[in-house]
C-alpha cells in the first residue's frame, strides 16, 4: 500500500484513540464519576476531543488525504480503501468548514443552554429557556450555512447524521405513514376491548435479581461479555471504545419489569451491531456502526421486532418465571405479550408505544424544520407543540416540562436528529422482512432461545461493513431494495390489527 495512505492511517488512528480516551471519560462521567468531579471531567473531555479535532483538521490531513487520493486511484471503487477515503474525504469537508471562532462559540452556548434547559425543565418554565433556544437555532442556521446545501436548510444537518437523508426524503417518508398511524392509533384508542394481561408485569422486582435476568438475556442473545458489560445510568446509553470494549447502560424500576429488560436489548442492540464490526477496520473511520439511523435500526431490531414478538415473549416467559416466581406466576404467554404491546398515547417520547412512537418524532420534525426556515418563532413554541399533539395523539401536556421542554436534543445544538429515530424504525421492519425471508424456521428458533442464525445473518449482512457503506445503499445491499416505509407500516398493521382484533 502507498506511503500516503499509511501516514493518514497512522494520523487518523491517533484521532480515533483520542476521541475513544475522550468517550470512556464520558462513560464514567454517567456511571461511576463522583457528582463533585463534574467540573474538572468537563474540562478533561474537552481538552481531548480539542486534541483531536486539531489533528484531525490540520492542513497536513488534507494533503496526505489527497496523495493517498491519487495514490489509489486504480483500486476498485468498492474497495474498503477507498471507501475509507470517500468518507474521510466527507468528514474533513465537514470539520473543516467550519470557522475555529465559531466552534468554540457554539460549544459555549451549547453547556450554557444545557444548563439553561436543565433548569427551566425543573422550574417547568419555558420563559427561562427561550433565550437560550432562539440563539440555539440562530447558531445552528449558521453552521447550516457554514456546511451548505443545495435544496433545504435542513438537508446540511440531517447529512450530517444520517448520510443521504434529506428534508424531502424525510418528509415523503412521514407522508406515507401518518396517516395509518393516525388513524391505527385511534382505532386502538377506541377499541380498547381487551385489557387483560396489563396488569402480567406488575408486582415487585428487586434491582439485583432484574441484573441477573438482563445479564442472562443478553448473553443469551449473544451480546459478549468478555468484550463489553452492563452497568446502570439514568439514561440508558451504549457506548465503545473499539469493538472489543462495548459498554450498555440500563436503569431499573423496581415496580416496572420493563423498563429495565427492555432497554437492556435496546442498548444491547447498538452493542451487537459495535461488536460485529470488521476487526480490520479498528482504528479507521471504517469501525462502528454507520449512521444514527442504521444504529437505531438494530436496537429496535432487537427491542421490538424481536423482544415484544410472540416467539420471543414465549421463550422469556419461563425465564422470567425462574427469576421472578411469585411475581408472574399464573401468567401465560400471551397476558405477557398483551403486557408488553400495550398501545397508549402519551406525552413522553422515550416512553412511547411502536404505534404512537413517529407520531412524536413527526411533530419535532416539523417544528424544527418551520424553526430553521423561520415560519415559526420559538416563542409560539409550546403552544405549537400543544396543538399538534392533541392533533396527532389526541393527548395536551399539562405543562411545557411534559411538553416542549422533555428532550435534551434541541438544548444541545441536535437539530436535525429526530428523525433518524423514525428512520431506525423503518430500516428495521425492511431488515426483519429480510431476515425472516432468509430464515424461514425464525420463530421457531427464537421461540427456543436460539439467536445464533439471526446473529449471523446481521452480522454478515449489516455488522460487518461497519461504516464502509451510507445508510441507503447498506439497507439496499442487505434486503435488496432502497429504504422504504412500506414494511413498517405493513409490521404496524397486522401486529396491533391482531392485537386489538380492529
Ligand atoms: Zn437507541
Amino acid at each position: 500500500m502507498s506511503q500516503s495512505f499509511e501516514l493518514l492511517k497512522a494520523r487518523v488512528r491517533r484521532v480515533v484513540y483520542l476521541n475513544q480516551a475522550a468517550g470512556l471519560l464520558g462513560w464514567d462521567q454517567q456511571t461511576y464519576m463522583p457528582a463533585g468531579a463534574a467540573e474538572t471531567r468537563g474540562e478533561q473531555i474537552g481538552t481531548l476531543s480539542e486534541l483531536a479535532h486539531e489533528l484531525f483538521t490540520a492542513d497536513e490531513t488534507g494533503q496526505l488525504l489527497e496523495a493517498a487520493e491519487r495514490e489509489t486511484e486504480g483500486m476498485e471503487a468498492d474497495s474498503d480503501e477507498r471507501r475509507m477515503l470517500a468518507l474521510l474525504r466527507r468528514q474533513y469537508e465537514r470539520a473543516t468548514r467550519l470557522p475555529a471562532s465559531f466552534v468554540a462559540e457554539l460549544s459555549r452556548h451549547q453547556s450554557h443552554s444545557f444548563r439553561v434547559w436543565v433548569e427551566a425543565r425543573a422550574r417547568n418554565d419555558f420563559a427561562l429557556f427561550q433565550p437560550a433556544l432562539e440563539k440555539m437555532f440562530d447558531l445552528v442556521g449558521q453552521q447550516a450555512g457554514y456546511y451548505g446545501y443545495r435544496d433545504h436548510i435542513y438537508d446540511a444537518l440531517l447529512d450530517g447524521y444520517e448520510q443521504g437523508a434529506t428534508h424531502a426524503s424525510v418528509a415523503a417518508m412521514f407522508a406515507g405513514i401518518k396517516p395509518a398511524l393516525v388513524a391505527l392509533t385511534q382505532a386502538i384508542v377506541e377499541s380498547r376491548r381487551d385489557e387483560s394481561g396489563v396488569s402480567a408485569l406488575q408486582g415487585f422486582f428487586p434491582v439485583e435479581a432484574q441484573r441477573q435476568l438482563t445479564l442472562h438475556v443478553l448473553e443469551a442473545i449473544g451480546f459478549d461479555l468478555r468484550r463489553g458489560r452492563q452497568d446502570e445510568a439514568a439514561h440508558p446509553f451504549c457506548a465503545n471504545f473499539g469493538r472489543d470494549d462495548v459498554r450498555l447502560t440500563t436503569r431499573y424500576d423496581t415496580a416496572h419489569l420493563t423498563q429495565g429488560l427492555y432497554s437492556s436489548l435496546h442498548e444491547a442492540g447498538h452493542g451487537l451491531y459495535e461488536q460485529g464490526s470488521a476487526p480490520e477496520y479498528e482504528g479507521t473511520v471504517l469501525a462502528g456502526g454507520t449512521s444514527l439511523g442504521v444504529h437505531e435500526s438494530q436496537s429496535r431490531l432487537w427491542e421490538n421486532l424481536v423482544g415484544r414478538g410472540r416467539p420471543f415473549v414465549r421463550y422469556l416467559l419461563p425465564v422470567l418465571q425462574r427469576f421472578f416466581p411469585d411475581a408472574l406466576e399464573g401468567v401465560d404467554a400471551e397476558d405477557l405479550y398483551r403486557a408488553v404491546n400495550r398501545v397508549e398515547p402519551s406525552l413522553i417520547r422515550v416512553e412511547a408505544d411502536e404505534v404512537t412512537y413517529n407520531l412524536h418524532v413527526l411533530l419535532r420534525f416539523e417544528i424544527e424544520s418551520d424553526l430553521l426556515t423561520g415560519k415559526m418563532a420559538v416563542r409560539e413554541l409550546p403552544e405549537v407543540w400543544n396543538a399538534r399533539m392533541r392533533e396527532y395523539l389526541g393527548v395536551v401536556p399539562p405543562d411545557d416540562a411534559s411538553g416542549c421542554l422533555q428532550d435534551v436534543h434541541w438544548s444541545e445544538g441536535l437539530i436535525g436528529y429526530f428523525p433518524t429515530y423514525s428512520l431506525g424504525n423503518l430500516y428495521s421492519a425492511q431488515i426483519w422482512d429480510a431476515l425472516r425471508a432468509a430464515l424461514p424456521d425464525l420463530d421457531a428458533q427464537i421461540e427456543r432461545g436460539v439467536f445464533a442464525p439471526m446473529l449471523d445473518w446481521l452480522q454478515q449482512h449489516i455488522y460487518r461493513y461497519g461504516s464502509k457503506y451510507p445508510p441507503a445503499e447498506l439497507i439496499t445491499r442487505a434486503t435488496g431494495a432502497p429504504p422504504s416505509a412500506d414494511h413498517y407500516a405493513a409490521y404496524l398493521q397486522t401486529k396491533y390489527r391482531d392485537l386489538y382484533r380492529l
